[in-house]
């Protein structure tokens, strides 16, 4: 039961007032076809349209049911026009992007009615109205008259109490007006029909009530609503649009405009393109440092030599003590005590020290060098005639040994072995080439070779090298020695060591060139050897009563810890049990090596300061590096990448604005179907939803592609493998930020949308 109680409606053009209507009060009964008769601007399709919950009335009442619209809140004016009012148009007003059944299903799809159910009614309707051969085509392959009918079995499709049609047939050849007449009075046996027309004829033939219209007022009713007669009511059912289908009615409207999606989504990925690349890329190059951390620079060894820097805290602290501001804008030159030797400190590596080395954890460590300063006296045989070899300049050092004797050496752990065997005796000694299997002039003389020829290994693994003892070497002269003269008969003598180059080894290519160094390597057996009979040959002894160098008459003075030192130096080249010049400490691997570190601090604690023993972590100077750099660098990456992500938002965002004014008329459509401000909202969220994952899904695809060609670009340049390695979760976070984003950008326009007025909406086209 409908009533309208002195309606007024008035429309404002800037300083004009057009009153459309002027109070028309109005009763009609629950089945009626009525016509609504009048010349053009009369205000029919305002009076329909007040009608019809589409445009809000100024002053008076619409009573429904008898109860006032007064009240009715914009939810309450949706549900009544999904439920009690069906829409029929003089120009169809059909969704083009959707099927001919989905068009009829929209009002149900709207009031939450089950796919299956919603499915059976259309094609019920659709069968009524004579189409059911056309439920799968598109509105633009019907005729008008076919598409009219497809208006019609919508406003049929939900059952409403109300169809209202504003010239049906406006827009239709007179026969097929007729028939569409003859449908809406087949209507209106159960419904009422209120139809606005400029056509009296059609109104006299079909109507059964014709109510005639001028300047907004009622002029005549054929036949008007008595007071007693029945009053029935009408129900209203709540609408609600869900999220899918809000997905469902985009992904039509998107399936429309495939390419221009496409090209959005793949503009606006680009970002996500950049971004997931770097990210993959530091990714892979923090693993590659990693690795390079754990496995490579774990084979640097930790240094203790007798000179050593001291560490950053105690420099820091040093300096904040002399209130000396650094980097001062002065232009003069300020004297300070010892700078140079300020940070370096003196190890002293006495016989305690290197127990405590021994006593090291065997598991941590493949390998320990101890380097003394003791020189080797070589001779050679150089083309037939014998030669004292000068070794001072030549790497011939001795190579760490293991500690658990069942173990793998170093050298085995990180060399290849070319050609020989490795050493087991202390008479064995073997050759590392470099690289590219060179090795200097200067060592292969020490083998006997002075050839620009290749050498074969063969021929290496033949050589030796004659090593006399210093009791043969060195002759006495007074207060003085000189290394005897008579070079045939000292390489004769039987007290010589005879050393054999029994293997070849070159450093493994998994390891940088860094880890070792081309040369001649002894066990510490030899040295040992060495040092325990060399401390006990005259030279020794004789130099150690004496206060000059007694092979060159220098004085010292040991007064001085230079004179002391310098002693020292010609005792430990000559071969006595001097201090080492450097212990190696060789980790088995990075959890090792800080294992190792741990337990040379703690040798520390407590000790006075000039007691304490400073060593070197190499692998931990580099890698501390390299990682601060990259992480350093990814973030500028990362941020100038971040900005073309905006930009794809705001993109984004114009984008969803022109798609709201192409789909203003679907706006409308929905509107009058019943589809609240919060439906057309979602409908345009979802479009940008499938955008946002869309243009995600693109971005992680491609730049999961472009790892590839960047991949073996890299491998070219740095020879490493897999550099760049996507993250999962990066790509699920990433994907997630381009729904975000473009669901922020879709926002404006989607509210745009949603405060269309859909009596406006509608009019567009
Ligand atoms: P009819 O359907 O009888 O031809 P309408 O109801 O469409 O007439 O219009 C009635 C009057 O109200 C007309 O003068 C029209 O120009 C005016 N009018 C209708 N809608 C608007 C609007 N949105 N803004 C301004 N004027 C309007
Ligand atoms: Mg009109």
């Amino acid at each position: 039961m409908l009533e309208l109680k002195n309606i007024k409606k008035s429309y404002k053009t800037g300083d004009f007032i057009q009153h459309a209507l002027k109070g028309v009060s109005l009763k009609f009964r629950k089945k009626e076809f009525v016509a609504l008769l009048g010349p053009s601007g009369s205000g029919k399709t305002t009076l329909l349209n007040i009608i019809g919950g589409l445009e809000h009335y100024d002053e008076g009442n619409l009573i429904i049911n008898q109860k006032s619209t007064k009240k009715f809140k914009n939810r309450d004016w949706d549900s009544y026009r999904n439920n009690c009012i069906g829409f029929i148009f003089q120009n169809y007003n059909l969704i083009s992007h959707m099927d001919i059944l989905s068009n009829v299903e929209m009002g149900m799809t709207l009031s939450g009615i089950k796919a299956k159910n919603r499915k059976r009614k259309a094609i019920e309707v659709l069968k009524k109205v004579g189409l059911k051969d056309h439920i799968h085509k598109k509105p633009n392959q019907l005729s008008g008259g076919q598409m009219q009918r497809v208006a019609i079995a919508r406003a049929l499709a939900n059952n409403p109490d109300i169809i209202l049609a504003d010239e049906p047939t406006g827009a239709l050849d007179s026969k097929t007006s007729m028939q569409i007449m003859n449908l809406i009075k087949e209507i209106a046996k159960d419904k009422l029909v209120i139809m606005v027309t400029h056509n009296s004829d059609l109104a006299n033939t079909y109507a059964n009530r014709i109510i005639k219209m001028q300047d907004g007022e009622i002029i005549s009713d054929s036949n008007p609503f008595k007071e007693k007669e029945e009053d029935e009511s009408y129900q209203i059912r709540k609408t609600k649009m869900n999220f899918f289908i809000a997905l469902h009615l985009s992904l039509n409207n998107i399936r429309t405009k495939k390419g221009r999606t496409l090209l959005t989504a793949f503009a606006s990925s680009i970002g996500i393109i950049g971004i997931s690349l770097i990210l993959s890329l530091s990714n892979g190059f923090n693993e590659q440092i990693d690795f390079f951390e754990k496995n490579i620079l774990s084979a640097l060894p930790i240094l203790i030599s007798k000179q050593s820097n001291l560490d950053e805290d105690f420099m820091t602290m040093q300096e904040d003590m002399t209130n000396i501001e650094d980097y001062p804008d002065v232009d003069y030159v300020i004297p300070s005590d010892n700078t140079e030797e300020k940070y370096i400190h003196s190890n002293v590596l006495t016989n305690d020290y290197v127990n405590y080395i021994d006593n090291i954890n065997k598991d941590d460590v493949i390998g320990i060098n101890y380097i003394y300063p003791m020189s080797l006296n070589i001779l050679q045989k150089v083309n037939g005639s014998v030669k004292q070899i000068p070794t001072a300049n030549l790497n011939i050092t001795t190579y760490p040994h293991s500690l658990n004797s069942n173990k793998k050496m170093v050298i085995e752990e990180r060399f290849d072995l070319l050609a020989g065997r490795m050493p087991t005796s202390k008479e064995e000694v073997i050759l590392e080439v470099d690289s590219k299997n060179q090795i200097s002039k200067d060592l292969l003389e020490v083998l006997g070779f002075t050839t620009n020829n290749n050498i074969n290994f063969n021929d290496i693994l033949n050589s030796q090298i004659i090593l006399v003892l210093n009791k043969d070497y060195y002759e006495n002269l007074g207060n003085y020695y000189i290394p005897r003269q008579d070079l045939n008969s000292l390489y004769e003598n039987n007290d010589n060591l005879i050393l054999k180059v029994v293997g070849i080894v070159r450093l493994k290519d998994d390891y940088p060139s860094i880890v070792s160094t081309p040369g001649i390597y002894y066990s510490n057996d030899l040295q040992n050897y060495l040092i325990s009979i060399n401390k006990e040959s005259d030279i020794v002894k004789a130099q150690k009563d004496a206060d000059y160098n007694v092979m060159t008459g220098e004085k010292f003075d040991l007064t001085t810890k230079e004179g002391k030192d310098a002693k020292e130096n010609v005792l430990g080249y000559l071969g006595d049990d001097v201090e080492p010049s450097m212990i190696e400490i060789h980790p088995k691997d990075f959890t090792s090596k800080e294992n190792i570190v741990k337990y040379l601090d703690e040798y520390n604690e407590n000790k006075n300061e000039e007691d304490k023993i400073f060593y070197v972590d190499q692998a931990n100077l580099m890698s501390s590096l390299s990682s601060n750099i990259m992480d350093a660098i990814t973030i500028v990456l990362v941020t100038f990448s971040s900005i073309s992500l905006i930009v794809s938002c705001i993109m984004i965002g114009i984008i969803m604005y022109i798609s709201v004014l192409e789909r203003t008329k679907e706006i409308g459509i929905l509107r009058s179907l019943g589809a609240r401000k919060k439906d057309i909202m979602r409908v345009f969220n979802a479009q940008t939803f499938i955008i946002g994952l869309t243009s995600g899904l693109i971005g992680i695809f491609t730049a999961w592609l472009l790892l590839f060609p960047t991949n073996s670009i890299l491998k070219e340049l740095t020879e490493l493998e897999n550099v760049a390695i996507m993250n999962p979760l990066h790509a699920i976070i990433l994907i997630t930020i381009s729904v975000i984003l473009t669901l922020i950008g879709g926002l404006i326009p989607a509210k745009i949308a949603s405060k269309k007025d859909p009596v406006i909406a509608l009019r567009t086209e």
